[in-house]
């Protein structure tokens, strides 16, 4: 089946499943068996379920380190888990009232890139309206 956009062998989402449910995270174990029970292309996984797959793969059984990598990856580096704001440098794990954008080159030579920004350096560039009540 496919997790995480890898595929692993049904006996190594076996193992998985076995892996989260003695973690605890029996919501993310219980998308993985479903997916093995019906049988399905593969669960549909929250970023939440993602962090919890890390967790039990801090040391992944041999057949899983290419899941660990891409987890690692999308977690850790992709825009979203944290941002950093292209202005100021500043970050932010959870980034409530950031504002992301899509910087697309005008000649169409370089591919579209995301510029992010921190709620006050985007109030100041792009009068960027935050949502009411955020800021007083
Ligand atoms: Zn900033």
């Amino acid at each position: 089946m496919r997790v995480w956009g890898t595929h692993i062998a049904d006996e190594l989402a076996v193992d998985l499943v076995g892996l989260l449910r003695t973690a605890g995270f029996d919501s993310t174990a219980g998308k993985i068996a479903d997916a093995l029970t019906w049988g399905s292309a593969g669960p549909t996984l929250t970023p939440l379920d993602a962090e919890c797959l890390l967790r039990v793969l801090r040391t992944p059984p041999a057949g899983l380190v290419e899941l660990r990598a891409l987890l690692v990856m999308s977690l850790r580096d992709a825009p979203g888990a944290a941002l950093s704001c292209i202005e100021c440098d500043c970050v932010s794990e959870t980034a409530p009232g950031w504002v992301a954008i899509v910087v697309e080159d005008p000649d169409g030579v370089d591919a579209a890139g995301i510029a992010t920004y921190c709620p006050p350096c985007a109030a100041r560039l792009l009068e960027y309206a935050p949502r009411v009540g955020v800021y007083t």
